[in-house]
């Protein structure tokens, strides 16, 4: 059993690369720009920080849908939250991320309204 899925900041760290806590490890190795889908799931109902997952607090970060991702819409918000330090760590290392698409903040009561799976 690895580290790589503990919470808490500082990250661990693979291949120079902050793990954040969603990362799906497989043999052993984060696979790094992908989500686990039930750790996402999880951070979205329990209202946790996808970098680090801790509980998120007021106000929660979050970035944009960037250009070139298929999954999302151009500009939509992208509904996992992050603190304030994962969010600017996430903006550092994810490379498809500009400073464009965030990180913009909300507060926590009108981000549970928005992304609207968070436990109440
Ligand atoms: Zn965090």
């Amino acid at each position: 059993m690895t580290s790589f899925g503990r919470r808490g900041l500082p990250r661990p760290i693979y291949n120079g690369m902050p793990v954040p806590w969603t990362a799906p490890v497989r043999g052993g190795v984060p696979v790094l720009g992908r989500f686990g889908l039930r750790r996402i799931a999880e951070a979205e109902l329990e209202g946790l920080c996808e970098v680090c997952g801790l509980r998120l607090t007021d106000p929660v970060f979050f970035f944009r849908a960037p250009v070139g991702d298929g999954s999302h819409i151009v500009g939509d918000l992208i509904p996992t939250g992050l603190h304030r330090r994962c969010a600017r760590l996430t903006l550092a290392h994810c490379p498809h991320l500009w400073p464009a698409d965030g990180p913009e903040s909300i507060p926590l009561d009108l981000w549970r309204a928005e992304v609207g799976t968070l436990a109440r």
